[in-house]
């Protein structure tokens, strides 16, 4: 970036991807395959929209440039490869990611042991620390959010969403009181508003843990306000005993630890590593946990598909999301009024904020 002056002229640019299929939608975005026109090299694309955001970018280019730093730095973490935005979108290009979601791939499996679980578990954890490591809570951890880099057997697992969610703090909490997403993977000081410091993310491994162990969460309940209140209370246990008789006790120890109710008693990250669960040996033959796992899965899975649908739809109807992502923005002043339609004509502008790889 050349000029440092407060209002630099936005520069317009050619775009160098083409957007393709979609390949997944969060709560705040959609995501994409695109490719490097120049290069003929495949990512993908997240696609933000501004208007979800009200007035609050600046925070999401200040949260990009810190992530930038650490996306390269850590092997479970997806590198952030570029970054630009629209008039009306944000556009963060990350490695393509195509092993699939973490429960997609443990169901196509023909065994799964509770040792698959912990290697998991360590991987996530250990980008988490780094993560912790380098000032950043992630605060959105879930399956979903975790994604393999290649359909191998070996592939690395990776965080693929780059926690975005923190600065979307207001806004989960009115998708919270209108019932719509899960609060499963939040951590009790977030419902009392005491504090959103890193133990949330271990909190949410915790929770994480208990899933790919069971198939279901530990404070699923009929409606959000009921599993809030269960997690507030840490109310969950080790049931039915059917599910759970093959979990070793390192592993329900392991759980209880990160789900514990005051943050400063929790596990650290760091702490969560050295647990025995989490370490190489496992003396015990195991026994295989996916005909549990996958049918408790594939049994909430309906409903889940249900509410992804849902969501969806609403997001097509706020627009904006799913429009064409080579879009030109008018050569406005960020602060001008977004208009209504993006025009597709296969340009971009760099963002006033100075943040494009050089
Ligand atoms: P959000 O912050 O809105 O939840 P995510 O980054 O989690 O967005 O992406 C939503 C979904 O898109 C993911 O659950 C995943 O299925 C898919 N996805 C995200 N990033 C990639 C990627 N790099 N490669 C392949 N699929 C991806
Ligand atoms: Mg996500």
């Amino acid at each position: 970036m050349s000029s440092q002056s407060p209002n630099p002229k936005p520069q317009v640019q050619p775009c160098r991807y083409k957007t393709g299929k979609v390949l997944g939608a969060g709560s705040y975005s959609v995501v994409k395959e695109c490719v490097h026109i120049d290069t003929g090299r495949y990512y993908a694309a997240k696609v933000i929209n501004k208007r979800l955001m009200a007035g609050r970018e600046h925070m999401v280019r200040n949260e990009i440039a810190v992530l930038k730093r650490v996306s390269m730095g850590h092997q479970n973490i997806l590198t952030l490869v570029d970054y630009f935005e629209t008039m009306n979108n944000l556009y963060l290009v990350t490695d393509l990611a195509l092993g699939g979601e973490l429960f997609d791939r443990i169901c196509r499996k023909g065994s799964y042991y509770e040792s698959d679980a912990a290697e998991l578990i360590r991987s996530t954890l250990s980008a988490v620390a780094y993560l912790h490591d380098h000032g950043i809570v992630h605060r959105d951890l879930k399956p979903e959010n975790l994604l393999f880099r290649t359909p191998e057997d070996n592939a690395d697992l990776l965080i693929a969403d780059f926690g975005l969610s923190r600065i979307m703090d207001e806004e989960q909490f009115h998708v919270l009181t209108t019932t719509c997403g899960t609060p499963g993977y939040m951590a009790p000081e977030i419902f009392k508003k005491t504090g959103h410091g890193k133990p949330v993310d271990v909190w949410a491994i915790g929770v994480i843990t208990y899933f790919l162990l069971c198939g279901y969460t530990p404070f699923d309940r009929d409606t959000n306000l009921e599993e809030m209140q269960a997690i507030l209370a840490a109310d969950y246990k080790f049931e039915p005993a059917d599910y759970w008789q093959d979990v070793s006790n390192n592993a329900r120890d392991f759980i209880r630890k990160c789900l514990t109710i005051d943050p400063t008693k929790r596990l650290t990250a760091h702490q969560a590593l050295q647990h025995p669960f989490l370490s190489e040996d496992k003396e015990e033959t195991q026994a295989d946990l996916l005909p549990v796992v996958k049918k408790n899965f594939n049994a909430r899975r309906t409903l889940h598909a249900a509410i992804d649908t849902i969501r969806a739809i609403n997001k097509l109807r706020e627009g904006g999301v799913m429009d064409g992502a080579l879009s030109i923005a008018p050569e406005t002043q960020k602060d001008t009024p977004a208009p209504q339609n993006e025009t597709n004509t296969g340009l971009w502008r760099k963002p006033t904020g100075g943040l494009m790889k050089q």
